[in-house]
């Protein structure tokens, strides 16, 4: 298809691979033979990696427009031996904003994400030669119109720059239609059943209708929180965001050590449960020097003893005069909130129920 961008910038978008860049790809990846009509990749789904392609072709389509209500999937790019797939969603692990599908069969040559992101690492020239490509595909996706997001908003709307600011942000394409100055948008607004008030609105994937989303309501539509969004690589699984998970998790934070901490229930819930109440003092000092104590400092009660009565009788324990030590009341849901919030600030890795993200691989060392 034609569009100013690509007429521009055929050759760094689709730089043929030189047989000694192939070779050097060829130690890093998988050969695999295709079949005519297989899809590589599917729109909206975690990107595999590259393909480069030894024979045979391959079709890089677009997602049915949003503005029209019965086109297809239109070709974009066709690529033939020496070519290969990919644009920065490949890079990022973000949902992928074409589907690739094999046109004649042949063999392709799968370089994977972690193997696309050692060669980024360790391969200058090619490195360069994958950046600009990704870099300008994603531009010519934009320019193309070609989107799975059609906003309909107005400058004048506080939530329309909201969700305009989002989408840039994550770099999604975005078809944007402003209902006050674009005159097919009061056909829009009807063919969607779309009230004055629903403004601004999102059409997804050009199906899901979402009226005056929030932000985690486009992010789910499109997969932004997908698990992918998490690669990183702990250290440790720690089971269980008790008191003493998430401490534990701190603290090897705080000694250079990664964990991600797996919960099976919401973070609400922990944070709600109403258990103990009383820190004895090894405990409150460890949540000091862990530099986790200034709410405890503040809101909890010191008690320097207590009381308990005999027959009428009450004998008061000096614990501090007997031991040197006092006790603590500040509730453990309050000591869980401040170690979920010290996590949280730390980027560490906590997965509530409900939440995003799950572990996709345990490595045996
Ligand atoms: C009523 C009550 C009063 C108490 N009062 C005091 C007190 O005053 N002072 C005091 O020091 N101690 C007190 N305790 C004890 C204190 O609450 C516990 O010692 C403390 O909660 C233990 O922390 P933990 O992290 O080991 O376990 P927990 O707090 O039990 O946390 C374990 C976490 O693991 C999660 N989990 C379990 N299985 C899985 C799984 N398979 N996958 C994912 N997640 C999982 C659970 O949902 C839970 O959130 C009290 C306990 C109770 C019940």
């Amino acid at each position: 298809m034609a569009n100013g961008l690509l007429e521009q910038r055929r050759a760094q978008m689709f730089p043929k691979l030189t047989s000694a860049q192939l070779a050097r790809l060829e130690r890093q990846g998988t050969r695999m033979q295709t079949q005519a009509g297989e899809i590589l990749v599917e729109l909206g789904a975690p990107p595999r990696g590259v393909f480069v392609v030894a024979a045979g072709s391959i079709e890089a389509l677009a997602p049915p427009s949003v503005t029209q209500a019965a086109s297809g999937y239109e070709l974009l790019f066709l690529l033939s031996p020496g070519d290969f797939t990919g644009e920065m969603s490949t890079l990022r692990g973000t949902p992928a904003l074409v589907r690739v599908r094999v046109r004649e069969a042949g063999t392709v040559l799968l370089i994977d994400a972690e193997q696309l992101r050692r060669i980024v690492q360790n391969d200058a020239e090619l490195s360069e030669l994958f950046m600009r490509a990704f870099i300008l595909r994603r531009m010519s996706v934009i320019e193309s119109g070609h989107s799975e997001v059609l906003l309909l908003g107005s400058d004048h709307s506080a939530d329309t720059l909201r969700l305009r600011e989002f989408l840039t942000r994550n770099a999604r394409p975005y078809v944007n239609i402003d209902i006050e100055h674009d005159a097919d948008a009061q056909a829009l607004l009807e063919r969607f059943h779309v009230r004055g008030e629903d403004v601004p609105v999102v059409v997804c994937r050009g199906a899901e209708l979402l009226k005056n989303p929030s932000n985690a309501e486009v992010a789910e539509c499109l997969g932004i929180n997908a698990p992918a969004a998490d690669e990183r690589v702990h250290d440790l699984l720690i089971i269980g965001a008790g008191p003493a998970g998430l401490l534990l998790s701190h603290l090897l934070h705080l000694r250079g050590i990664e964990s991600v901490v797996l919960e099976a229930r919401s973070r609400g819930e922990i944070e709600s449960t109403i258990r103990a109440g009383v820190l004895e003092q090894g405990t409150m000092d460890l949540l000091n020097e862990a530099g986790l104590g200034a709410r405890m400092q503040v809101e909890g009660a010191v008690h320097h003893g207590f009381e308990l009565a005999f027959e009428g009788q009450r004998r008061r324990i000096a614990l501090t005069e007997l031991t040197g030590h006092s006790i603590t009341v500040y509730a453990q849901h309050e000591v869980i909130k401040d170690l979920v919030a010290a996590r949280v600030a730390a980027d560490g890795a906590l997965k509530f129920k409900g939440g995003s993200g799950t572990v996709t691989t345990i490595a045996h060392a």
